[in-house]
Protein backbone atom coordinates (compact mmCIF):
# COMPACT_ATOMS: atom_id res chain seq x y z
CA UNK A 1 0.00 0.00 0.00
CA UNK A 2 1.29 3.49 -0.79
CA UNK A 3 0.89 6.52 1.14
CA UNK A 4 1.12 8.90 -2.00
CA UNK A 5 -1.09 8.47 -4.78
CA UNK A 6 -0.73 10.28 -7.81
CA UNK A 7 -3.41 11.77 -9.89
CA UNK A 8 -3.65 13.28 -13.32
CA UNK A 9 -5.99 16.51 -13.53
CA UNK A 10 -7.63 17.48 -16.95
CA UNK A 11 -9.41 20.14 -16.01
CA UNK A 12 -10.98 20.99 -19.76
CA UNK A 13 -13.03 23.17 -20.80
CA UNK A 14 -15.84 26.01 -19.68
CA UNK A 15 -17.07 25.32 -15.90
CA UNK A 16 -14.38 22.30 -15.74
CA UNK A 17 -11.17 24.49 -14.51
CA UNK A 18 -14.18 25.86 -11.83
CA UNK A 19 -15.37 22.69 -10.95
CA UNK A 20 -12.04 20.00 -11.30
CA UNK A 21 -9.43 21.84 -8.71
CA UNK A 22 -12.18 22.03 -6.19
CA UNK A 23 -12.86 18.51 -6.37
CA UNK A 24 -9.61 17.72 -6.42
CA UNK A 25 -8.50 19.81 -3.28
CA UNK A 26 -11.64 18.25 -1.15
CA UNK A 27 -9.80 14.84 -2.20
CA UNK A 28 -6.19 15.98 -1.38
CA UNK A 29 -7.67 17.04 2.55
CA UNK A 30 -9.93 14.31 2.77
CA UNK A 31 -7.09 11.78 1.72
CA UNK A 32 -4.58 13.51 4.15
CA UNK A 33 -6.58 12.94 7.04
CA UNK A 34 -6.13 9.52 6.37
CA UNK A 35 -2.56 9.48 6.15
CA UNK A 36 -2.30 9.47 2.25
CA UNK A 37 -1.07 12.04 0.07
CA UNK A 38 -2.65 13.11 -3.23
CA UNK A 39 -0.10 14.39 -5.48
CA UNK A 40 -1.66 16.49 -8.52
CA UNK A 41 -0.44 17.42 -12.12
CA UNK A 42 -2.19 18.93 -14.55
CA UNK A 43 -2.08 17.56 -18.32
CA UNK A 44 -3.06 20.04 -21.54
CA UNK A 45 -6.59 18.77 -22.43
CA UNK A 46 -9.30 20.53 -23.87
CA UNK A 47 -9.10 24.12 -25.55
CA UNK A 48 -5.95 25.21 -24.16
CA UNK A 49 -4.54 22.55 -25.27
CA UNK A 50 -5.50 23.30 -28.85
CA UNK A 51 -4.08 26.47 -28.52
CA UNK A 52 -0.43 25.01 -27.29
CA UNK A 53 -0.25 21.81 -28.89
CA UNK A 54 -2.79 21.54 -31.87
CA UNK A 55 -4.88 19.09 -30.74
CA UNK A 56 -7.17 18.71 -27.65
CA UNK A 57 -5.72 15.75 -26.32
CA UNK A 58 -2.03 15.81 -27.14
CA UNK A 59 -0.12 12.65 -27.52
CA UNK A 60 1.83 14.03 -24.31
CA UNK A 61 -1.06 13.94 -22.16
CA UNK A 62 -2.08 10.71 -23.72
CA UNK A 63 1.69 8.93 -22.77
CA UNK A 64 1.68 10.89 -19.59
CA UNK A 65 -1.63 9.64 -18.13
CA UNK A 66 -0.34 5.97 -18.03
CA UNK A 67 2.11 7.06 -14.83
CA UNK A 68 -1.16 7.83 -12.68
CA UNK A 69 -3.04 6.02 -10.28
CA UNK A 70 -6.39 8.37 -10.69
CA UNK A 71 -7.25 10.42 -13.65
CA UNK A 72 -9.83 13.68 -12.94
CA UNK A 73 -11.29 14.93 -15.94
CA UNK A 74 -13.54 18.18 -17.03
CA UNK A 75 -16.00 18.32 -19.74
CA UNK A 76 -14.85 19.40 -22.94
CA UNK A 77 -16.96 22.00 -25.37
CA UNK A 78 -16.18 21.09 -28.72
CA UNK A 79 -18.42 23.55 -30.04
CA UNK A 80 -15.60 26.32 -28.59
CA UNK A 81 -13.30 24.86 -31.06
CA UNK A 82 -11.65 26.01 -34.15
CA UNK A 83 -14.34 25.27 -36.96
CA UNK A 84 -11.51 24.67 -39.66
CA UNK A 85 -10.21 21.38 -38.07
CA UNK A 86 -12.93 18.57 -36.99
CA UNK A 87 -11.48 17.26 -34.18
CA UNK A 88 -12.63 14.28 -32.01
CA UNK A 89 -14.32 14.41 -28.85
CA UNK A 90 -11.53 14.79 -26.31
CA UNK A 91 -13.49 12.60 -23.99
CA UNK A 92 -14.09 10.00 -26.83
CA UNK A 93 -9.95 10.18 -27.42
CA UNK A 94 -9.45 8.52 -23.33
CA UNK A 95 -12.59 6.23 -23.46
CA UNK A 96 -10.93 4.54 -26.60
CA UNK A 97 -7.30 4.53 -26.19
CA UNK A 98 -7.92 3.53 -22.62
CA UNK A 99 -10.65 1.09 -23.31
CA UNK A 100 -13.14 2.46 -20.75
CA UNK A 101 -15.47 0.35 -21.58
CA UNK A 102 -18.08 0.72 -18.31
CA UNK A 103 -19.55 4.44 -17.71
CA UNK A 104 -21.32 3.98 -13.88
CA UNK A 105 -23.42 6.78 -13.26
CA UNK A 106 -25.21 6.80 -9.33
CA UNK A 107 -28.79 9.12 -9.02
CA UNK A 108 -29.70 9.02 -5.32
CA UNK A 109 -31.66 12.29 -3.46
CA UNK A 110 -29.98 14.10 -1.29
CA UNK A 111 -31.39 15.92 2.16
CA UNK A 112 -31.61 19.47 1.17
CA UNK A 113 -32.24 19.26 -2.43
CA UNK A 114 -35.77 18.83 -3.79
CA UNK A 115 -36.06 16.18 -5.58
CA UNK A 116 -38.93 14.64 -7.79
CA UNK A 117 -38.18 11.13 -7.28
CA UNK A 118 -37.06 11.71 -3.02
CA UNK A 119 -36.48 7.79 -2.87
CA UNK A 120 -34.71 6.79 -5.94
CA UNK A 121 -30.78 5.18 -5.56
CA UNK A 122 -29.88 3.38 -8.60
CA UNK A 123 -26.76 2.90 -10.24
CA UNK A 124 -26.97 3.00 -14.55
CA UNK A 125 -24.27 0.47 -15.40
CA UNK A 126 -23.90 2.17 -18.98
CA UNK A 127 -21.81 -0.13 -22.04
CA UNK A 128 -19.66 2.83 -23.51
CA UNK A 129 -17.94 1.06 -26.20
CA UNK A 130 -20.50 -0.12 -28.75
CA UNK A 131 -23.90 0.70 -29.78
CA UNK A 132 -24.77 3.46 -31.89
CA UNK A 133 -22.53 5.99 -30.50
CA UNK A 134 -20.81 6.88 -33.71
CA UNK A 135 -18.09 8.70 -32.30
CA UNK A 136 -17.72 6.28 -28.92
CA UNK A 137 -17.51 3.04 -31.48
CA UNK A 138 -14.15 1.27 -31.05
CA UNK A 139 -14.32 -1.30 -33.73
CA UNK A 140 -15.74 0.01 -36.79
CA UNK A 141 -14.84 3.45 -36.50
CA UNK A 142 -17.15 5.58 -37.74
CA UNK A 143 -21.22 4.30 -37.23
CA UNK A 144 -22.98 7.09 -39.53
CA UNK A 145 -22.78 7.21 -43.02
CA UNK A 146 -24.85 9.37 -46.03
CA UNK A 147 -25.27 6.93 -48.93
CA UNK A 148 -26.51 9.91 -50.38
CA UNK A 149 -27.10 13.23 -49.32
CA UNK A 150 -30.70 13.01 -48.36
CA UNK A 151 -30.22 9.86 -46.10
CA UNK A 152 -28.28 8.84 -43.20
CA UNK A 153 -27.93 5.90 -41.75
CA UNK A 154 -26.41 4.73 -38.19
CA UNK A 155 -24.64 1.07 -37.83
CA UNK A 156 -25.29 -0.22 -33.94
CA UNK A 157 -22.13 -2.42 -32.62
CA UNK A 158 -23.34 -5.06 -30.21
CA UNK A 159 -20.87 -7.83 -28.82
CA UNK A 160 -20.96 -10.61 -26.53
CA UNK A 161 -17.69 -9.77 -25.11
CA UNK A 162 -18.72 -6.00 -24.47
CA UNK A 163 -21.68 -7.32 -23.04
CA UNK A 164 -20.38 -9.65 -20.70
CA UNK A 165 -18.07 -7.32 -19.40
CA UNK A 166 -20.32 -4.53 -18.73
CA UNK A 167 -22.78 -7.10 -17.21
CA UNK A 168 -20.56 -8.91 -14.81
CA UNK A 169 -19.48 -5.39 -13.79
CA UNK A 170 -23.33 -4.22 -12.86
CA UNK A 171 -23.90 -7.64 -11.16
CA UNK A 172 -20.36 -7.26 -9.18
CA UNK A 173 -21.96 -3.63 -8.09
CA UNK A 174 -25.33 -5.29 -7.01
CA UNK A 175 -23.45 -7.80 -4.37
CA UNK A 176 -22.09 -3.97 -2.80
CA UNK A 177 -25.62 -2.35 -3.20
CA UNK A 178 -29.02 -3.99 -2.40
CA UNK A 179 -28.56 -6.97 -4.48
CA UNK A 180 -30.86 -6.76 -7.85
CA UNK A 181 -30.38 -6.03 -11.52
CA UNK A 182 -32.49 -4.79 -14.37
CA UNK A 183 -31.47 -5.55 -17.85
CA UNK A 184 -32.59 -2.12 -19.99
CA UNK A 185 -33.12 -3.35 -24.33
CA UNK A 186 -35.63 -3.07 -26.59
CA UNK A 187 -35.61 -6.64 -27.85
CA UNK A 188 -38.90 -6.67 -28.79
CA UNK A 189 -37.94 -4.07 -31.76
CA UNK A 190 -34.11 -4.25 -31.91
CA UNK A 191 -34.11 -8.10 -32.15
CA UNK A 192 -30.75 -9.01 -32.70
CA UNK A 193 -28.57 -6.06 -31.09
CA UNK A 194 -30.73 -5.48 -27.78
CA UNK A 195 -31.59 -9.03 -27.92
CA UNK A 196 -28.47 -10.25 -27.49
CA UNK A 197 -26.94 -7.72 -24.98
CA UNK A 198 -29.96 -8.80 -22.90
CA UNK A 199 -29.48 -12.55 -23.46
CA UNK A 200 -25.71 -12.19 -22.46
CA UNK A 201 -27.09 -10.29 -19.26
CA UNK A 202 -29.08 -12.86 -18.38
CA UNK A 203 -26.35 -15.07 -19.21
CA UNK A 204 -24.31 -13.70 -16.68
CA UNK A 205 -27.20 -13.79 -14.24
CA UNK A 206 -26.85 -17.60 -13.77
CA UNK A 207 -23.38 -17.27 -12.10
CA UNK A 208 -24.56 -14.70 -9.54
CA UNK A 209 -27.65 -16.69 -8.15
CA UNK A 210 -27.62 -14.04 -4.92
CA UNK A 211 -28.61 -11.29 -7.33
CA UNK A 212 -31.74 -11.06 -8.39
CA UNK A 213 -32.36 -9.79 -12.23
CA UNK A 214 -35.43 -9.23 -14.05
CA UNK A 215 -35.26 -7.16 -17.27
CA UNK A 216 -37.30 -4.27 -18.54
CA UNK A 217 -37.86 -2.23 -22.33
CA UNK A 218 -36.42 1.13 -22.37
CA UNK A 219 -39.47 2.86 -23.01
CA UNK A 220 -41.15 1.01 -20.12
CA UNK A 221 -37.79 1.48 -17.91
CA UNK A 222 -38.10 5.49 -18.72
CA UNK A 223 -41.76 5.36 -17.23
CA UNK A 224 -40.94 3.05 -14.06
CA UNK A 225 -38.26 4.88 -13.56
CA UNK A 226 -40.70 7.85 -12.37
CA UNK A 227 -43.47 5.96 -11.74
CA UNK A 228 -41.94 3.81 -8.59
CA UNK A 229 -38.45 4.73 -8.88
CA UNK A 230 -37.67 3.06 -5.31
CA UNK A 231 -37.91 -0.56 -6.83
CA UNK A 232 -34.76 -0.16 -8.87
CA UNK A 233 -31.31 -0.73 -7.94
CA UNK A 234 -28.40 -1.37 -10.83
CA UNK A 235 -29.75 -0.78 -14.26
CA UNK A 236 -26.98 -2.25 -16.75
CA UNK A 237 -28.04 -1.06 -20.72
CA UNK A 238 -26.22 -0.39 -23.85
CA UNK A 239 -24.54 2.85 -24.52
CA UNK A 240 -27.43 5.38 -25.97
CA UNK A 241 -30.15 3.86 -23.34
CA UNK A 242 -27.68 4.87 -20.86
CA UNK A 243 -26.72 7.73 -21.63
CA UNK A 244 -30.52 9.06 -21.40
CA UNK A 245 -31.52 7.15 -18.68
CA UNK A 246 -28.77 8.08 -16.65
CA UNK A 247 -29.94 12.08 -17.48
CA UNK A 248 -33.55 10.94 -16.55
CA UNK A 249 -32.12 9.67 -13.30
CA UNK A 250 -30.07 12.80 -12.46
CA UNK A 251 -32.81 15.10 -12.94
CA UNK A 252 -35.17 12.45 -10.67
CA UNK A 253 -33.05 12.66 -7.86
CA UNK A 254 -32.39 16.73 -7.80
CA UNK A 255 -30.38 18.28 -10.70
CA UNK A 256 -27.87 17.17 -13.47
CA UNK A 257 -25.56 19.35 -11.16
CA UNK A 258 -25.37 16.48 -8.68
CA UNK A 259 -24.47 13.45 -10.80
CA UNK A 260 -21.28 11.96 -10.58
CA UNK A 261 -19.63 9.19 -12.84
CA UNK A 262 -16.75 7.31 -13.30
CA UNK A 263 -15.59 5.80 -16.18
CA UNK A 264 -13.16 2.25 -16.06
CA UNK A 265 -12.09 -0.20 -17.74
CA UNK A 266 -10.25 -3.29 -15.39
CA UNK A 267 -6.89 -1.17 -14.70
CA UNK A 268 -7.89 2.23 -15.11
CA UNK A 269 -10.62 4.58 -13.86
CA UNK A 270 -11.14 8.58 -14.27
CA UNK A 271 -13.38 10.81 -12.58
CA UNK A 272 -15.79 12.55 -15.25
CA UNK A 273 -19.09 14.53 -14.02
CA UNK A 274 -22.35 13.76 -16.46
CA UNK A 275 -22.82 17.55 -17.26
CA UNK A 276 -20.78 18.91 -20.18
CA UNK A 277 -19.16 22.32 -20.03
CA UNK A 278 -21.97 24.46 -19.25
CA UNK A 279 -20.49 27.02 -21.49
CA UNK A 280 -23.59 29.35 -20.68
CA UNK A 281 -22.26 30.16 -16.79
CA UNK A 282 -18.45 29.65 -17.44
CA UNK A 283 -16.29 32.04 -15.76
CA UNK A 284 -18.98 33.25 -13.25
CA UNK A 285 -18.16 30.88 -10.41
CA UNK A 286 -21.64 29.42 -9.87
CA UNK A 287 -20.85 25.94 -11.27
CA UNK A 288 -22.02 23.48 -8.95
CA UNK A 289 -19.42 21.39 -7.94
CA UNK A 290 -21.06 18.38 -6.34
CA UNK A 291 -20.93 16.27 -9.24
CA UNK A 292 -17.30 15.72 -9.80
CA UNK A 293 -16.79 16.01 -6.03
CA UNK A 294 -18.83 13.05 -6.20
CA UNK A 295 -17.36 11.40 -8.98
CA UNK A 296 -13.66 12.17 -7.14
CA UNK A 297 -15.47 10.05 -4.65
CA UNK A 298 -16.14 7.06 -6.61
CA UNK A 299 -13.30 7.25 -8.38
CA UNK A 300 -11.40 6.84 -4.02
CA UNK A 301 -13.50 4.24 -4.17
CA UNK A 302 -12.83 2.14 -7.38
CA UNK A 303 -8.90 2.55 -6.38
CA UNK A 304 -10.09 1.23 -2.63
CA UNK A 305 -11.57 -1.87 -4.13
CA UNK A 306 -8.99 -2.53 -6.36
CA UNK A 307 -5.66 -2.06 -4.06
CA UNK A 308 -7.58 -3.24 -0.52
CA UNK A 309 -6.72 0.17 0.60
CA UNK A 310 -9.20 1.26 3.69
CA UNK A 311 -7.58 4.29 3.90
CA UNK A 312 -8.64 5.45 0.65
CA UNK A 313 -12.34 4.17 1.20
CA UNK A 314 -12.49 6.14 4.54
CA UNK A 315 -11.84 9.36 2.72
CA UNK A 316 -14.65 8.58 -0.07
CA UNK A 317 -16.77 8.09 3.12
CA UNK A 318 -15.76 11.49 4.85
CA UNK A 319 -16.30 13.29 0.89
CA UNK A 320 -19.49 11.93 0.60
CA UNK A 321 -20.79 12.94 4.19
CA UNK A 322 -19.56 15.88 4.29
CA UNK A 323 -21.27 17.06 0.92
CA UNK A 324 -24.25 15.30 2.10
CA UNK A 325 -24.14 17.57 5.50
CA UNK A 326 -23.08 20.68 3.59
CA UNK A 327 -26.50 20.00 1.17
CA UNK A 328 -28.72 19.51 4.20
CA UNK A 329 -27.75 22.62 6.30
CA UNK A 330 -29.18 24.51 2.91
CA UNK A 331 -25.78 25.44 1.13
CA UNK A 332 -26.06 25.15 -2.54
CA UNK A 333 -24.97 26.60 -5.96
CA UNK A 334 -27.54 28.80 -8.22
CA UNK A 335 -28.65 25.50 -10.03
CA UNK A 336 -30.19 24.64 -6.89
CA UNK A 337 -31.84 27.70 -5.73
CA UNK A 338 -28.79 28.84 -3.12
CA UNK A 339 -26.87 31.41 -3.54
CA UNK A 340 -23.21 30.26 -3.06
CA UNK A 341 -20.28 30.09 -5.56
CA UNK A 342 -18.43 27.39 -6.48
CA UNK A 343 -15.51 28.12 -4.41
CA UNK A 344 -17.80 28.85 -1.25
CA UNK A 345 -19.45 25.52 -1.86
CA UNK A 346 -16.23 23.98 -1.92
CA UNK A 347 -14.68 25.70 1.59
CA UNK A 348 -17.41 24.75 3.20
CA UNK A 349 -16.97 20.90 2.86
CA UNK A 350 -13.32 21.25 3.08
CA UNK A 351 -14.33 22.77 6.67
CA UNK A 352 -16.55 19.70 7.23
CA UNK A 353 -14.14 17.69 6.33
CA UNK A 354 -11.94 18.88 8.90
P1 LIG B 1 -22.77 17.90 -23.29
O1 LIG B 1 -23.22 17.66 -24.68
O2 LIG B 1 -21.32 18.25 -23.18
O3 LIG B 1 -23.21 16.84 -22.33
P2 LIG B 1 -25.06 19.47 -22.60
O4 LIG B 1 -25.64 20.08 -23.81
O5 LIG B 1 -25.67 18.24 -22.05
O6 LIG B 1 -23.51 19.25 -22.82
P3 LIG B 1 -24.39 20.89 -20.18
O7 LIG B 1 -23.10 21.58 -20.43
O8 LIG B 1 -24.35 19.70 -19.30
O9 LIG B 1 -25.11 20.62 -21.56
O10 LIG B 1 -25.40 21.95 -19.57
C1 LIG B 1 -26.81 21.79 -19.59
C2 LIG B 1 -27.43 22.83 -18.66
O11 LIG B 1 -27.15 22.47 -17.30
C3 LIG B 1 -26.85 24.24 -18.84
O12 LIG B 1 -27.85 25.19 -18.67
C4 LIG B 1 -25.81 24.34 -17.75
O13 LIG B 1 -25.59 25.65 -17.32
C5 LIG B 1 -26.40 23.47 -16.65
N1 LIG B 1 -25.33 22.84 -15.87
C6 LIG B 1 -24.58 21.79 -16.25
N2 LIG B 1 -23.68 21.48 -15.31
C7 LIG B 1 -23.87 22.34 -14.29
C8 LIG B 1 -23.23 22.52 -13.02
N3 LIG B 1 -22.23 21.74 -12.60
N4 LIG B 1 -23.69 23.52 -12.23
C9 LIG B 1 -24.71 24.29 -12.63
N5 LIG B 1 -25.34 24.18 -13.81
C10 LIG B 1 -24.93 23.21 -14.64
MG1 LIG C 1 -25.18 16.16 -21.85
Amino acid sequence: MTDTLRIAVLPGDGIGPEVVPVAVDIATRALADQGVSLDQTTLPYGASAIAADGVPVPASTLEALEDFDLWAVGPHDSASYPAEVRYPAPGAVLRKQFGLYANLRPARAVRGVDATAPDIDVLVVRENSEGLYADRNMTVGSGEFMPTPDVAMAVGLVTRTASERIAVEAFEAARRRRGHVTVVHKANVLRLTTGLFRDVCLDVATRYPDVRVDDQHVDAMAALLVRRPADFDVLVTENLFGDILSDLAAELSGSLGLASSINTSATQAMAQAVHGAAPDIAGTGVANPVAMIGSMAMLLRWHARRSGDGRVDAAADAIDGAVAHVLAEGVATADLGGSASTSEFGAAVVEQIG
